[in-house]
Order: C-alpha cells, then structure tokens, then sequence
C-alpha cells in the first residue's frame, strides 16, 4: 500500500516537473519568437532604407540629367536666337519707316520673279532660312559655281555687313523673300496687329536696302507652327491681303534642329525625296550656328543636277507654292 501511494506520489512530481519544463520552454518560445522576429524585421527595415536611399540617389540623378538635357536645349535656342540677332542693331529704327501701301509690286521688281519656269518633271527650290549671317557669302559663292539660282528668306538684320549680304544675294539673282523681321514668335504671333507691324518692317528693310519688292513670306516655325495661339489661317489671310504668297517647304534638310546633324545626314535628308516629287522645297538654313550646312551644300547641288529630268530653280511668282495648312 505504501509502496503504491509512493509510486503515485512520483508520477505526480514528474508531471509537475513536464509541466513546469513545458512552461518554461513556452515561456521562452515566446520571448524568443518576437525578438527574433524584431531582429529580422529590423535588418529587412535596414536593407529598404539602403535600397530606398539609392532609389533616392538614382532619381536625383535623373532629375539632374534631365535638367542638364533641359538646360543644354534652352541654351541652343537661345544661341541660336543670339545668331539670328547677331549683327542686328535697334529694330525701333526701324519701325519709323513703315510702308503703308507695300504691294501694288509684283511685276518682276523681285529679281526677275515674273519668268516662266522651265518644263522640267522635278522642279527643286532650295531655301535658306534665318540668313544674312556669316555663311552668306560662301553660300552664294557655292550656288555660283554650279550656276545655280535660290531662295533667301531673311530676316531684319541692320549691321552694314548684313545690308551688305543682302544686296549680294538680290545682285546675284537669287529671290529674297520674308521670314519676319525679329523672329520673335511669341511678339510676331501675338495679333494680327503685331504680325502686320512686323510684316512691314522688313518688307521696307527689303525695299529699301535692294529696291526689291518682296511678294514670297515664310512663316517662322512655318504655317503648322505649334507656337502661335492664334489660328494661322490669319496671318495667311493677311498675306493674301497683301498679294503675298507664303511658302513652306515639303522636304527638311532638318539643318534646323537641336542637333547640329552631320553633312551626310544633311545630303540624305535633302536629296532623297526629290525624284518622288514635282515639286520639292527644300527647307535649310543660312545661320552661323549651322556649318554643315555650308559644307553639305555642294554635294546637295551634284546630286540633284545629277538626277533625270529635274531643275533646280528660284522662287517665282510662278512657282507653286507648298503649304502646310489647307
Ligand atoms: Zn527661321
């Protein structure tokens, strides 16, 4: 009997004995649990800030390209602005000469604009925009000596260099038409008012730096310009007024972007499209922040004159004029 109740008595005590192991063990469980669980969530909280810092880093980085992208883009305009300027000396002179009556002209006052084009199945018209600058000359030069007439849209430069230039590309026999006075979109643009002031200032610089009544306008930016809020049937209207006809050009040299393009890009660019087009005007630019223009130019003409059935030609009263707007 003894030896029972001793038996039980130890069965007991080793249970209790399990029981206090089993808490003990749980209570440990659970204070190890959650400080592992801390330690772990806290490498994983270190290791998002380093990602996080350099996501941070990378993005600022970014930002900072952007800007120096957006930064180097404003600067080419503005320098390119400053080439359209250049030479350029008080437009207020100017304004004090307005013609007031401009176009009752158009009877061969232009060079020689009245003459009738020769029958050729491609008719080519190259077109230097934003001139007189510092490449005038060898421009002209280079159109001399393939005998070779074109299209000079200028801009109201007063520097006696630039009336210079002017006369020469008028004593050359190249058109000159309009392509604004300032160049300024944003003034040029902003009425009609404004776009007919400006209109007439260089008409008169034109007048009367070269006698020449110009009758041919290029629109800055062209007739499709995303820049002018105001609808440019307008202005075109206004030139229609004024017995102007405004020309935009269906094939690019792309001379005119960001980006100075190399000469082979420029031949490619202003050649390719001809033989697929009666009638091709070819859009370059006459600006000293565009070189390779100049050096392009000759392999441009070669490859034309080389081409079947095709005239390179000035612009005339009697050229059909491209347009961008309908
Ligand atoms: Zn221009």
């Amino acid at each position: 009997m003894e030896k029972g109740q001793r038996s039980q008595g130890d069965a007991r005590r080793r249970r209790v004995q399990r029981l206090k192991k089993m808490i003990v063990l749980s209570v440990l469980i659970w204070m190890i649990f959650p400080v592992g669980l801390c330690v772990a969530l806290f490498g994983r909280i270190k290791a998002l800030d380093r990602q996080l810092a350099e996501s941070q880093s990378c993005q600022q980085q970014l930002l900072e390209q952007v800007a120096a992208v957006a930064a180097r883009q404003e600067e080419e305009a503005l320098r390119r602005q400053e080439d359209d300027m250049e030479q350029q000396s008080s437009p207020l002179e100017r304004q004090e000469i307005m013609v007031s009556a401009p176009v009752a002209a158009a009877d061969g006052q232009n060079g020689d604009l009245a003459v009738v084009e020769p029958d050729a199945a491609h008719k080519v018209y190259l077109t230097f925009d934003d001139g007189p600058s510092k490449y005038t000359e060898e421009i002209l030069d280079i159109l001399d000596t393939y005998d070779v007439k074109a299209t000079f849209f200028v801009l109201g430069k007063e520097s006696e260099y630039s009336i210079e230039m002017l006369q020469e590309i008028a004593r050359r026999g190249h058109t000159i038409g309009m392509h604004s006075y300032s160049h300024k979109y944003a003034e040029i643009y902003r009425s009609v008012e404004d776009f007919s002031a400006d209109f007439y200032q260089i008409y008169s610089y034109i007048l009367e730096n070269t006698g020449i009544q110009s009758t041919c306008y290029r629109f800055p930016g062209g007739s499709s310009n995303a820049i002018s809020d105001i609808d440019m049937h307008v202005f075109a209207d206004f030139l229609a007024e004024q017995e102007i006809e405004y020309f935009d050009w269906n094939v690019s040299s792309g001379d005119g972007g960001s980006v100075l393009l190399d000469v082979d890009t420029l031949v490619r660019n202003a050649t390719s499209g001809i033989p697929g087009n009666g009638t091709s005007i070819i859009l370059m630019h006459d600006a000293a922040s565009r070189p390779t223009t100049v050096e392009a130019l000759p392999r441009i003409i070669e490859n034309i004159l080389a081409m079947e059935d095709t005239a390179i030609l000035p612009i005339t009263d009697n050229t059909t004029p491209v347009h961008h707007i309908k």
